[in-house]
């Protein structure tokens, strides 16, 4: 069958193309879509166009929703599978978008038995072989907080839950150690509980500490916006998302500044 996938593959692309003034003006907004080389380029728009293909973007809460705002999110939803498969999403298909914050309403029951109905405002959502809520006003941020990204936060979650309720553990490739992974990830939570617990400043979003979900959602989303910092605090946990979305940020970065550098002295002055 994996003949009449790539014939349906090649067969959308055909069908599909994408803007090229949008595709650029939606590259161009975010550091992590313009550190990547043309042919990763290449590859996240192929990606886009599969992905707005499958999934189904959908506005509310009075949201006019443009193709741009697809896009972004498309594109931002793609970065963590540029390097695995769209069919880390499967088994859902709508993307809601709300306007701004939305209010979240649900039920749950505390160790205690106690029944709670809880109304929260929320940025994002992820439900279990369910759709992904956006406020668009946090998802098209292009420099919030650094390491802040909703949309990549969101998509986190669900591939994590692609084996069940999140918990922070995706399933993991042929030759990953899954006790590997287990003991990089438990330690860092750890040790970020206790810094956030005693108010030391660290460059990861403090709400990391709520659960282990939230801990892989936030470290997913900093790997792709801030990947630097993520090394630097935690490098075992750097390694083990590399491993897993098998590509290295801030190499990438790093590469990507060298050729600027080198570009703006290729540029400087012949005469002063
Ligand atoms: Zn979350």
């Amino acid at each position: 069958m994996q003949w009449f996938r790539n014939w349906r593959r090649e067969r959308i692309l055909r069908r599909h193309p994408l803007d090229e003034r949008l595709w650029r003006s939606v590259t161009g907004r975010y550091p992590f879509t313009r550190a990547l080389s043309g042919a990763e380029q290449s590859r996240l728009r192929e990606q886009v166009i599969l992905f707005l293909h499958e999934k189904s973007i959908v506005a509310a809460g009075g949201l006019a929703l443009r193709d741009e705002m697809r896009v972004c999110i498309a594109a931002q939803a793609c970065m963590l599978t540029l390097n695995l498969d769209l069919a880390y999403y499967r088994g859902w298909v709508e993307v809601i978008v709300y306007p701004d914050e939305f209010v979240a309403e649900y039920d749950y029951v505390d160790e205690d038995g106690i029944a709670h109905h809880v109304e929260a405002p929320m940025t994002g959502e992820s439900w279990l072989e369910g759709p992904v809520i956006l406020s668009w006003a946090d998802a098209e941020l292009r420099s919030g907080d650094p390491g802040y990204n909703v949309v990549i936060h969101e998509f986190a979650h669900k591939i994590d839950m692609l084996n069940g309720a999140a918990n922070g553990f995706p399933p993991l490739h042929a030759g990953m150690d899954r006790a590997a992974w287990s003991r990089a990830f438990g330690a860092a939570f750890e040790d970020f509980r206790e810094r956030v617990a005693r108010g030391a400043p660290t460059a990861i979003d403090p709400y990391a500490a709520e659960h282990p979900a939230e801990f892989f959602a936030v470290l997913s989303e900093a790997f792709i916006e801030s990947p630097a910092a993520v090394r630097t605090e935690y490098g075992e946990v750097y390694r083990q998302l590399a491993a897993f979305y098998r590509q290295d940020p801030a190499a990438r970065n790093e590469a990507g500044s060298r050729i600027l550098q080198v570009e703006s002295r290729g540029r400087s002055p012949t005469h002063t």
